[in-house]
């Protein structure tokens, strides 16, 4: 197996639902999303995939949906009130939005959905709250 990598940079608010800590108010990070994409051989050209291609399928995908937008647990009891106040930043996810949980939700659902053309799977995202804390999902 032969893996390609690229990050990408998106600003994003969320707020983590049974936080002890500071982590249960509404905030924002400005996330660095690493994609890592693998294939069994390599394309003619010896590439696993033109980054470009990377870029195009999943690095547009998190500006068009998650930039500058707020992720939002389906189940965060403050959902009806922030959809007063601003509903077309929401973005309803259906898991708590931790670190974790975006990372294991592109690589099980973005990934196969913007990698389906290509010969290659997204096998790792790992997210990047902070240069200091981050988590990784991978297959
Ligand atoms: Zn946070």
């Amino acid at each position: 197996m032969i893996l390609a990598e690229r990050y990408h940079d998106i600003s994003c608010g969320h707020r983590v639902v049974g936080h002890e800590g500071k982590c249960r108010f509404l905030h924002g990070h400005n996330y660095r999303i690493h994609f890592t994409v693998a294939a069994d051989q390599l394309d003619e050209v010896g590439r696993v995939l033109d980054f470009s291609v990377i870029k195009t399928a999943l690095c547009q995908w998190l500006e068009e949906h998650f930039d500058h937008k707020f992720l939002i647990w389906e189940k965060d009891e403050l959902l009806p009130q922030l959809q007063e106040v601003s509903g077309e930043s929401l973005v309803i996810v259906p898991f708590n939005p931790t670190a974790e949980n975006i990372a294991q939700y592109l690589v099980e659902h973005i990934g196969p959905q913007q990698l389906k053309e290509y010969p290659v799977r997204l096998v790792s995202c790992k997210v990047e709250e902070t240069a200091k804390c981050s988590a990784i999902y991978s297959l």
